[in-house]
């Protein structure tokens, strides 16, 4: 087992980490930028180093400073939280050169995941059902007019080194795609240097169904069930939840099964998230996720299984401290991301926090790096907490979170409260009954 670990990351998730690290007995090391002095993980973490000014590119993103901490400190492994460098290659590449564990997959995983063509080539080799689309990259409109066709209208033209969803358009007919391929491919070029983009069927009514995945570094793989995450705004997730109100058990083994094999055939080690549409019963991968995910405990609260512990095991040649059938789902939970913006137009909201008191009670679990008093830096991302809320079956779950959010109180900010506090009350929402677009519709009728 590890003696020192450090977190390369901030907020609620570096939080999360250190109460890992803590409970396992391993000291830790937080490394922060000037802006986050007064952070709580700063605080209660064994050490810290200050690696340089507030923007991301020169502090959480500087490698060579955070390799810099780890030689200082003697940390022998780095956690990577998620964002940040948590998905890059090099990083994991670098660390492992110079001995320290990287806490997650292989550079050659994540490099193959992260190039979305390359990693739904993958994917279909492994026997995971992908969306039907374009074997490879697509460069001439004749090629292009030939794939539609073929797969049918409408389509979507995505970026292969795409992310946060962006480089995307979609071409209702033939007559849009010339300007879907072009537009698609310069607007790549220009936010990710490099151009190439691939043509897929576009599903109109999806819901998003991602399966947790753990590869143990031995060859096996198993499988934590679903969070379904079809509450979104602009491709961000806004609301996430475990089981999927849309699946049955029979369902959730089906898919389970298939991406925990894919795990074991890839040689895969750590934490994964396969990301799916689901859509008329059919799954379509659309990405995998080489990291631990933010929305990670609503996995936690159905499997009370703590992934972060499961995270280091593996990570430390310990292997999985469970096997498949040892992973039982238990009840419903919900996570809502409150974040500092404002709850109508998602513009961000920095400043102080007054007041901050989280609820309480059973099935609750909040995790925030903020209290009282806390300004939040305007540098970074504006999640600044998560109710995470479990109960014996959804309605249950639903009931305790309408309850939970009453008791929040944070203020002095505006944040995304509100908005929960009428999503817990729509019948929609009650039944389970939404898809990928019914958020935005659902805000664009409350202007
Ligand atoms: P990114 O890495 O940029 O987030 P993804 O491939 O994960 O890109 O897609 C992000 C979102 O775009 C999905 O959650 C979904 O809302 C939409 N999307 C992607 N592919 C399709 C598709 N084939 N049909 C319909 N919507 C899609």
């Amino acid at each position: 087992m590890f003696q020192k670990i450090l977190i390369a990351n901030r907020g609620e998730i570096a939080l999360r980490v250190l109460r890992a690290c803590k409970e396992l007995g391993i000291q830790t090391v937080v490394v922060h930028s000037t802006a986050d002095a007064d952070a709580m993980h700063v605080r209660l973490a064994d050490e810290s180093v200050c690696i340089g000014p507030p923007p991301s590119r020169d502090s959480y993103l500087n490698i060579h400073q955070i390799v810099a901490a780890c030689e200082i400190t003697g940390a022998d492994a780095v956690h990577p939280g998620y964002g940040f460098l948590s998905e890059n290659a090099k990083f994991a590449d670098i660390l492992a050169a110079h001995n320290i564990t990287f806490i997650g997959p292989t550079g050659d995983h994540i490099r193959i995941m992260g190039d979305k063509i390359e990693a739904k080539r993958t994917a279909k080799r492994l026997g995971i059902p992908v969306v039907p689309g374009s074997d490879g990259a697509v460069t001439d409109q004749k090629e292009a007019r030939r794939i539609a066709a073929e797969i049918g209208y409408p389509v979507i033209i995505k970026a292969s080194a795409g992310g946060g969803g962006r480089g995307m358009k979609v071409a209702l007919t033939e007559a849009d795609l010339e300007v879907a391929l072009q537009t698609a491919s310069t607007e790549a070029g220009a936010a990710f240097g490099d151009d190439a983009v691939y043509i897929e069927k576009y599903l109109e009514k999806p819901r998003h169904i991602e399966v947790q995945v753990f590869g143990d570094g031995f060859g096996h793989g198993v499988h934590f069930g679903e969070r379904d995450c079809s509450l979104q705004r602009r491709h961000q997730k806004v609301w996430e939840e475990a089981p999927s109100p849309a699946l049955n058990a029979e369902e959730r083994a089906h898919i389970g099964g298939i991406c925990a094999k894919a795990i074991a055939d890839l040689g895969y080690s750590g934490a994964g998230t396969i990301e799916f549409l689901y859509e008329n019963g059919e799954f379509y991968f659309i990405e995998m996720n080489t990291r631990l995910q933010v929305e990670h405990p609503v996995t936690e609260a159905i499997t009370g299984i703590d992934l972060v512990h499961e995270q280091i095991r593996v990570a430390s040649g310990g292997g999985l401290s469970v096997k498949q059938e040892d992973i039982k789902f238990n009840g419903h939970a919900i996570e809502c991301r409150i974040n500092a913006e404002d709850p109508r137009t998602f513009t961000p909201s920095p400043g102080t926090i007054t007041h901050f008191h989280t609820p309480g009670g059973l099935g609750i679990r909040v995790d925030s790096g903020v209290y009282s008093g806390y300004k939040i830096p305007p540098y970074y991302d504006s999640l600044i907490g998560k109710l995470i809320v479990h109960g014996r079956n959804r309605v249950e779950c639903m009931m305790r979170l309408r309850r939970a959010l009453d008791e929040f109180v944070v203020d002095g900010i505006k944040t995304t409260l509100p908005l929960f506090r009428d999503l817990v009350g729509n019948a929609d929402i009650a039944n389970g009954d939404y898809d990928i677009h019914w958020l935005e519709k659902y805000l664009a009728k409350e202007e």
